[in-house]
């Protein structure tokens, strides 16, 4: 079989040439990486992990009208997304005081915030994804005015959905990220939420225990990665404990 077109590779993801034009295939990798790939490991099932979560959450986006690249899960790696112009920001929004807000400004980790705040910081490994202003969005050409307030409209919707989600399992979003990308149609551009949304771009805290259920278990040395992710799916359903993945029909009777 002819190999597919690899059109791009990221620490967690590959992208390949999808079967129509317009279309991407989203493969999700079992590495795991921190500090701007400074840390990194292999997890054992992250990668499938992570395609059902986003599967999960992308789908969920687009049932209740906030657009996403997402189209269909293929198998246990990999889903059809649609090709978009990705904005080199990473928007991140925050509920509760952690990571780098904290150092950034001295609140104690697990202080809850006045009100969601969004944050944009410029794609660029080589800087360290350094944290801009509006000023500086617009004034270098990354996005326009209209887009920014779009972007934050489109986050902020984000992260009431996960948000909402996530206490309904016994899970605090206390921060998230996400990347936007544009759609071009004819003249007209829509943007949607691409990438992926997963334990990996998320802060996710038990709300009894305040254990983590992320990315920080490994950052932070604090046990085994898939489990905590296996957790999350688990409590949301997406692998229930008999393996049986969600939307497969189940013969019970
Ligand atoms: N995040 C991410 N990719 C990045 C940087 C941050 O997915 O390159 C996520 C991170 O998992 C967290 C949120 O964005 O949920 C805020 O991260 P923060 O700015 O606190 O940075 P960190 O402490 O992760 O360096």
């Amino acid at each position: 079989m002819a190999r597919r077109k690899k059109i791009y590779e990221g620490k967690a993801k590959i992208l390949y040439e999808g079967p129509e034009p317009g279309t991407l295939v989203q493969y999700f990798k079992d590495d795991a990486t921190a500090f701007n790939a400074e840390k990194r490991d292999v997890v054992e099932g992250k990668g499938v992990l992570n395609n059902r979560l986003s599967e999960f959450f992308m789908n969920g986006l687009n049932t209740i009208g906030v657009p996403t690249h997402f189209m269909k899960r293929l198998n246990m790696r990999e889903q059809l997304v649609r090709a978009v112009e990705i904005i080199p920001l990473e928007v991140v929004v925050r509920n509760v005081a952690a990571g780098s807000i904290s150092k950034r400004l001295g609140i104690e980790e697990g202080t809850p915030l006045p009100r969601p705040i969004v944050e944009f910081y410029y794609k660029d490994d080589a800087l360290g994804d350094p944290l801009v202003t509006e000023e500086h969005i617009i004034a270098f050409g990354w996005a326009s005015q209209q887009d920014l307030d779009d972007m934050v409209a489109l986050a902020l919707r984000v992260n009431d959905f996960i948000s909402g989600i996530m206490l309904g399992v016994g899970i605090k979003l206390v921060d998230f990220k996400i990347e936007i990308g544009r759609i071009w149609d004819g003249d007209f551009m829509r943007l949607v939420v691409a990438d992926e949304i997963s334990p990996d771009s998320c802060r996710l805290w038990d709300i009894h225990t305040g254990q983590k259920l992320d990315k920080d278990v490994f950052r932070r040395d604090l046990g085994n990665l898939a489990d905590a992710y296996t957790e999350v799916a688990r409590r949301l359903g997406v692998l229930p404990q008999n393996g049986a993945p969600r939307g497969k029909p189940t013969l019970i009777n």
